[in-house]
């Protein structure tokens, strides 16, 4: 089977599987957006996604994020492109003007950059790092009130929601918590938007509420 074939295959499989878990929770799939990570991947599996229909398509890393976006703008290709990594101060220059949504503003020193940067009201997400990994970017949830706080009065950023990675587990039912508890402070600061889920625990992310989902092996294969 052709690389093409095979993008397509997976992502029916990983369509009816976001369909069975928004089935499983009562909820309507068309709340779920599916960001497809293409990192690592080459500019040819870009066209695929797109092609296959994927809308919305994530990286992590800044100059990976920059080279691709500009690589496919120039052969036409203009999907929305989320920014889902790190993003260290020093690169927010260079990432801003083609990310569409940034899924990992993690301090007010962040923030600040966006706010001097943006030429526009930038859709973002806060990453709170519900588990307390030392491993992790994102606010504790002690910190996460100062930093809506901030990200709320900067007129260049549009707080979407909350966005977390949940720890590396052998059964996706053990990040549940962690999803939960994003939802939980999502709510409680009157915030809708929840970026959760990635290959290996999307379908319980959806279960507790995901309206994000970021997917890139499920669909991709095996990075490289
Ligand atoms: C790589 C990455 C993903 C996708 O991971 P998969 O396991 O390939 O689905 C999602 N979110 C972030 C922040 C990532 O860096």
């Amino acid at each position: 089977m052709t690389v093409a074939a095979t993008i397509v295959e997976r992502l029916a499989a990983v369509r009816a599987e976001i369909e069975a878990a928004c089935e499983r929770a009562g909820r309507n799939p068309a709340g779920v957006t599916l960001v497809a990570v293409t990192k690592t991947h080459p500019l040819e599996t870009i066209r695929e996604a797109i092609v296959a229909g994927l809308t919305d398509l994530g990286e992590n890393r800044a100059q990976e994020f920059v080279l691709k976006a500009e690589a496919a703008a120039g052969t036409g290709l203009m999907p929305r492109w989320h920014f889902i990594g790190h993003l260290q101060r020093n690169k927010a220059r260079q990432v801003l003007p083609y990310a569409g949504v940034l899924h990992s503003v993690d301090s007010e020193r962040l923030v600040a950059e966006i706010e001097r940067r943006a030429t526009r009201p930038l859709p973002c997400y806060l990453e709170v790092n519900v588990a307390g990994e030392a491993s992790k970017h994102g606010v504790t949830v002690e910190e996460l009130p100062a930093l809506l706080a901030c990200a709320k009065a900067a007129s260049n950023i549009e707080v979407a929601g909350l966005m977390t990675i949940a720890p590396i587990v052998d059964d996706p039912e053990q990040a549940r918590p962690v999803f939960r508890r994003l939802r939980e402070l999502a709510s409680a600061h009157g915030l809708t938007g929840l970026s959760m889920g990635m290959t290996n625990d999307y379908a319980v992310a959806i279960e507790e509420g995901a309206t994000v989902v970021r997917v890139g092996r499920a669909i991709f294969g095996e990075r490289r």
